[in-house]
This record gives structure tokens, C-alpha cells and sequence, in this order.
């Protein structure tokens, strides 16, 4: 049995932290936490000094398979199978590395996070526990139409989601609207009809799986939440400023309504905020919207949507894998407050991901996923980059530690 000792813990649901904690773990699972520091007769003691524990790092959105570089969509594109994989493996390392003990990979290509998937279950060192939705269903030259899952038409999307669903999926994934990374694809526009939408997602459910939509628009939104998604991936609420001059367009377009509708049908928004720092100043186009987005955020507090933590990796240099602590500060910072920006990055976002007994609390049963920083988070959010240790499944996989998984490029 192994004891891990610290200062304080945040047990994924709070609100007061449990002084000086040991949890206690066996086979990858936690037994027991007691408060007060003693040990246990025989147990290995980790006495990992003055810091946090926290559960590892749920994080409800990324792409392992687009590299963070300028040219993300191009290098997939040119990537065989394999080097692809290799990429996807140090992206996960990245990620563990931070302390995200579990992603959910939200479009890959040939659905190779399946085989991740089935690589960090083997070797805890190797990756954080992944769930995938494998290629998000999308029109012909679509939204991320060349990750390879296009369809359209009722039968087509009902087959697709079938595919999916016998590949062992976690999550199906519809690109509700298009998004800024394709060339061709327009954010505020619905790429499907309702009844499309509709046979999605009852599919989906036929099979047990939950599903999600990448909605950047009101209307995208709106209709996501008509055809029953569980979730709505960015949500955002952004509308095209056609006119720069106009300063009394925002950008931004919430809707009380369909919130209040979110929050009374339990739909999820999986908000994608956050960026390294360091990076170039957003287009005056996004900096326009920041207000307007904070608004949003604010009415949807208030309107009492669930809300989860995702990175969004890999999509840009300023959305690395190994970024997604700057996601939970970000939305501790814009008004959600350090409770609520933990929750939503480990039980909530469990919770999100259908693994609520399993991930993002720390708690008996739960499996062993542990991360530790310097400093109260709860106090300081920012503490949250000062990670010291993490362990998966029980196992210790700091980044300075040598890391058995397979080889990376
Ligand atoms: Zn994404």
C-alpha cells in the first residue's frame, strides 16, 4: 500500500481543503484519505512536503493529433498512420505532465486515440487515460472534413455514428457549425439540419454514448440543444461583425433563453478558454469580443449551466499540449472563481465524460490519479502551474522521472 502525504487536499469538490492529508492506494485505486498525517503500519510512504493535492486533471477537449505548430492542419495532413501516432504519444506525455491525467480527444484522424487509448491502459507511464470520439462527424469539406468524417443526410449520419459506436468510441462528436481552422468553413453557420441533428444524437444515445457539439454561434447553439446534445463544445455565442467600424457590435450574442434552457435540460458547456502566454495579441476581431464573452460567461453563471474545463490542444502555438493549466486559470480568472474553475476541471468534467466513479475526485475507489503543487490553489489559482508531482493509477509519472512509454519522434 503506498501513503501519500501532504499539506492540504482538494478532494475535486471542496469547498474546504482536508488538513494534512494521506491517501492511502492499492492495485491504482484510493482506499482511504485520512486527515492528520499518521501512516499506517507497512504502508510506502511518499511524503511529498508543503503542497496541494488535487485529482488528476480531467481535460474535456483536445486534439492529440494536431501538433501546436502554425501549420497544425498541414502537418496531419502530410503525417503517415504511424508518425501520426508518435506525434499523439508526446502529446499525451505533455499533458501527463502537467498534471491532466485524463484527455478526451475530441478529433483525431483514423481513429487512432483509439490505439492510445489502448496503449495508457496498459502503462500508466505512457499517457493519461484517454477517451475519444475518434473523426468528428462532419458535411462534405466541412469543419475538419479532412480528419475523414464526413456525412450527410439522415441515413448517413445514423451510419456514421453507427461506425463509432462498433470502433468503441466514448463520445460522438458533431461539428454543429464550422470553425476558423478550415479554410472554407464559416463559424456562424449551422452545417446541418435539425433532422440531421436530431438522428445524431438519437443514435448516439441508442448506443449509449454520449454526444457533443462544436457550436462557436447562437444559432449553432440554439439548434445543438433542440436536437438534445449533452454537451456543447466552445459556446460561445459569437457572431460575424461585418461591419469593423460599427462599434456597438460586440461580437458576442448570448441568449438567456437558450441558457436557461441548458441549465433546465443539463447540457454542458465545455468552454475552451485560456493560452500560453507569450503569444502574439489577438486580432482586433477577438479582442473586440472579450467583453462580450465575459458578459456571456457571467449569464451563464448565473443561469446556472454546468460548465467543464477543456484546452482545446493542439489547435495552435498558443493551445500546446501540456497548456491546459492556463485553461482552468482562465476561467477561474474571468469570473468563475477558483472553486469553481477546479470542479469543472476534475469532477465536473468527469462527471461530463461519463466517468464520474472513476475520475476527478479523490476519494476511495476512485482510481489513484494525483496531482501536487506548490502553494493553495484555492487561494492563488495560479498555483495550479507549480506542479511537483503526479501520479496515474497510482503510479508516480513526474516529468522528470523516466518515462517507459513508447518511443516518441
Ligand atoms: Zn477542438
Amino acid at each position: 500500500m503506498l501513503a501519500i502525504r501532504a499539506a492540504k487536499l482538494f478532494d475535486g469538490i471542496g469547498p474546504e481543503l482536508v488538513e494534512r492529508p494521506v491517501v492511502l492506494a492499492e492495485g491504482g485505486r484510493v482506499v482511504a484519505v485520512h486527515p492528520g498525517g499518521s501512516v499506517p503500519a507497512g504502508a510506502e510512504l511518499l511524503d511529498l512536503g508543503d503542497v496541494t493535492l488535487l485529482p488528476g486533471f480531467v481535460d474535456t477537449h483536445v486534439h492529440l493529433a494536431f501538433d501546436a505548430s502554425e501549420d497544425a492542419v498541414g502537418r496531419l495532413r502530410r503525417a503517415g498512420d504511424e508518425e501520426l501516432l508518435d506525434r499523439m504519444r508526446a502529446a499525451g506525455r505533455a499533458a501527463l505532465a502537467v498534471g491532466v491525467t485524463t484527455v478526451r480527444d475530441l478529433g483525431d484522424r483514423g481513429y487512432l486515440a483509439l490505439r492510445l487509448r489502448e496503449e495508457t491502459a496498459k502503462d500508466p507511464t505512457a499517457g493519461p487515460t484517454v477517451l475519444a470520439s475518434g473523426p468528428p462527424i462532419t458535411t462534405a469539406r466541412g469543419h475538419c472534413w479532412f480528419l475523414g468524417g464526413q456525412a450527410e443526410g439522415v441515413d448517413a449520419i445514423r451510419a456514421a455514428v453507427r461506425e463509432r459506436a462498433e470502433r468503441g468510441v466514448d463520445v460522438v462528436k458533431v461539428m454543429v457549425t464550422g470553425g476558423d481552422l478550415t479554410p472554407g468553413s464559416d463559424p456562424f453557420h449551422v452545417q446541418y439540419s435539425h433532422a440531421e441533428l436530431l438522428a445524431a444524437v438519437r443514435e448516439a444515445h441508442r448506443h449509449g454514448l454520449p454526444a457533443t457539439a462544436h457550436a462557436h454561434s447562437a444559432a449553432g447553439i440554439a439548434d445543438a440543444v433542440a436536437a438534445g446534445f449533452d454537451m456543447v463544445e466552445h459556446c460561445f455565442f459569437v457572431t460575424e461583425i461585418t461591419d469593423e467600424s460599427d462599434e456597438t457590435d460586440t461580437g458576442v450574442d448570448y441568449d438567456r433563453r437558450i441558457l436557461d434552457d441548458m441549465a433546465r435540460l443539463g447540457v454542458v458547456a465545455s468552454l475552451t478558454l485560456g493560452a500560453l502566454p507569450g503569444g502574439p495579441p489577438p486580432p482586433p476581431r477577438i479582442a473586440r469580443r472579450i467583453p462580450g464573452l465575459v458578459a456571456g460567461l457571467a449569464a451563464m453563471r448565473e443561469a446556472g449551466v454546468g460548465v467543464v474545463c477543456g484546452s482545446d490542444s493542439g489547435i495552435f502555438p498558443v493551445k500546446a499540449h501540456g497548456s491546459h493549466p492556463y485553461s482552468v486559470v482562465a476561467m477561474a480568472e474571468t469570473g468563475f472563481g477558483p472553486l469553481e474553475a477546479l470542479r469543472a476541471a476534475t469532477s465536473a468534467a468527469a462527471r461530463a465524460c461519463g466517468v464520474a466513479c472513476r475520475k476527478g475526485c479523490i476519494a476511495p475507489g476512485f482510481d489513484a490519479d494525483v496531482v501536487a503543487v506548490a502553494g493553495d490553489p484555492l487561494a492563488d489559482i495560479t498555483a495550479v502551474h507549480a506542479v511537483t508531482a503526479v501520479l496515474r493509477e497510482g503510479v508516480r509519472v513526474d516529468p522528470d522521472k523516466p518515462q517507459q512509454g513508447p518511443a516518441g519522434p
